[in-house]
């Protein structure tokens, strides 16, 4: 999952980037208001951390023009101790969920993964998809009911094949997604990556689309 965090104070960016990163995440950062606005718009994420006091443009005006042209991302909304009437400000504006600070960085795992898995169509804390379960709080997935060792890599495609509940994704999404701006993998490592999950996971989990990209099997109509 890529998540980018628009935050302002360094020092709190910086703890947000290696607790998302700890947890499984890529995590990209934007300090700057303009630029996080057009960097939601062109960019892919699978969610955003908000921040509301920025330099060079609010978050609430920027969270506003997303959804004005249609950005869908879900925003986990960061406030001020306090201000409720950021609160509703934020989430009239188009927010997911917020949060105030100061917080635990346990907090905004938590409400991070639950934003992910509704806007998965999923309400419980373990995703199911077939007989494969993710359990995202203590990144671990069992098939069939065993649990199976997965590297973070592995962990983290087979949790967002499941995110994408059936929906083909291309080699050059799972790139974006799995390794964010890390020049250093292709598609041939995804390729490679696949490989690997799909024989752990067992024979016609994981299929091949072509033309399209992979997906889970079971994971929807897709
Ligand atoms: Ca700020």
């Amino acid at each position: 999952m890529r998540i980018l965090i628009v935050e302002d104070d360094e020092r709190l960016a910086r703890n947000l980037m290696e607790a998302l990163q700890a947890a499984g995440f890529v995590a990209e950062h934007e300090r700057e208001g303009k630029a996080a606005w057009f960097r939601g718009e062109v960019e892919d994420y699978d969610a955003i951390i908000l921040d509301l006091g920025l330099p060079g443009l609010d978050g609430l005006t920027i969270l506003r023009r997303w959804r004005e042209a249609g950005v869908k991302v879900p925003v986990l909304v960061l406030t001020a101790r306090g201000d409720w009437t950021d609160r509703v400000t934020g989430i009239e504006a188009g927010a997911d969920d917020y949060l105030p600070k100061p917080f635990q960085m346990e907090e905004v795992l938590a409400r991070l993964r639950a934003i992910l898995r509704r806007t998965a169509g999923q309400a419980a804390p373990v995703w199911a998809v077939g007989d494969i379960e993710i359990d995202a709080g203590r990144q671990q997935i069992k098939v069939a009911g065993n649990l199976i060792d997965f590297t973070p890599h592995e962990y983290r495609l087979v949790c967002y094949l499941a995110h994408k509940a059936g929906r083909p994704v291309s080699q050059s999404e799972l790139l974006d997604h799995l390794y964010g701006d890390d020049s250093a993998y292709t598609t041939n490592s995804i390729e490679v990556l696949v490989g690997r999950v799909r024989r752990k996971l067992g024979a016609g989990r994981i299929e091949t689309r072509r033309g399209y990209g992979y997906a889970l099997a079971g994971g929807g109509a897709g």
